[in-house]
């Protein structure tokens, strides 16, 4: 069976979040003082487990562990070995800021996942410092290179590139991962955060090519560049490795869109920007039974808008910000 929306689009990609607390304060994605969830209301491991093995009949073949940052919540490599185990399910990754990762790598490779993202905007101490509202620039450098060590392959590197903010970290950043064998993902500033967002402030996908071509290396599209995935791959052509660029802002990517994403406070949701969400909390809470799951799973597909308004006048932000959704 596939989940298919109105669009013809066929869903396998879950991103489950599994805390909204974090311990950083980045200013595009969360406020400074912020009131998070009492830990009964996020989903148990056992709840998203069965939340996944409900969903994997329906063509669910790929998670990813989100946050907040994922890190946070005890024992994470019992929740990767758990998921890792239904049969159907191919492939987990996680999203983490690096911050506990260093501790954590080799025990979470170890129960199973295979694929990282480490979010890092800047390698400028004062500018880390600035924009995280927090300390920590050297622990997440150590989160990646003991992931590099506990045999992740590639380690992924998220970069937020804002206009005035991070757009001098691009060169930095690309430099350090080429240095380092790491794979480069930049990102495009995205209205989902508790933060004003601007157009003016997107530092855009072709500017940041440009850059990249200017001062580190020229680039072609990578070989095995897959049209369903968020990123435009490149390789650089000195073969200095490969950098993505996530251009949510100026090129969408909606119409190839694979993705739901579970809340922790177990709140289903068919978009990132989505202004509604299916609750399946009380069905997991409550004892249903998989089809009521599936039900509902297959009801919030088959609502998903054709993808986010950011480009018209109709763009409403959701209520719900990034560290409560999960990248
Ligand atoms: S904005 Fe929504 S529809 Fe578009 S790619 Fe992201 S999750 Fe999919």
């Amino acid at each position: 069976m596939a989940l298919i929306d109105t669009f013809g689009r066929a869903h396998n990609n879950l991103r489950i979040s599994v805390t909204d607390r974090c311990n950083l304060r980045c200013t595009y994605c969360m406020p400074e003082e912020v009131t998070f969830m009492d830990r009964h209301e996020l989903l148990s491991f056992e709840e998203i487990a069965h939340f996944v093995r409900a969903a994997v009949p329906l063509g669910i073949d790929k998670v990813r562990l989100t946050g907040g940052e994922p890190l946070m919540r005890r024992d994470m490599p019992r929740l990767v070995n758990l998921i890792s185990k239904i049969d159907g399910i191919r492939d987990v990754g996680l999203t983490t800021n690096g911050i506990l990762l260093a501790d954590q790598a080799q025990a979470l490779y170890d129960a199973g996942l295979r694929r990282i993202n480490i979010s890092l905007d800047a390698l400028d101490p004062a500018r880390f410092r600035e924009l995280t509202r927090r300390d920590g620039l050297e622990k997440v450098i150590d989160g990646i290179f003991a992931a590099k060590r506990a045999g992740f392959q590639p380690v992924k590197i998220n970069a937020v590139s804002i206009r005035g903010v991070t757009e001098h970290e691009v060169v930095p950043l690309a430099k350090f991962a080429r240095e380092h064998g790491l794979e480069m993902r930049f990102i495009e500033y995205m209205p989902i955060g508790a933060d004003h967002w601007e157009r003016g402030k997107v530092y855009f996908a072709h500017e940041i090519m440009d850059t990249l071509e200017r001062e580190v290396a020229p680039l072609v599209p990578a070989a095995d560049y897959d049209p369903r995935a968020p990123a435009m791959d490149f390789v650089y052509t000195d073969g200095g490795g490969r950098v993505g660029i996530i251009a949510s802002v100026s090129r969408p990517f909606c119409m190839s869109c694979n993705r739901i994403r579970l809340t922790s406070d177990g709140k289903l949701r068919n978009c990132l920007f989505a202004l509604d969400e299916i609750d399946v909390k009380g069905l997991l809470r409550s004892g249903a039974p998989d089809g009521q799951i599936q039900e509902a799973i297959q009801r919030s597909v088959h609502s998903k808008w054709e993808g986010h308004e950011i480009n018209t006048a109709r763009f409403v932000k959701p209520q719900r910000t990034m560290h409560a959704i999960g990248g």
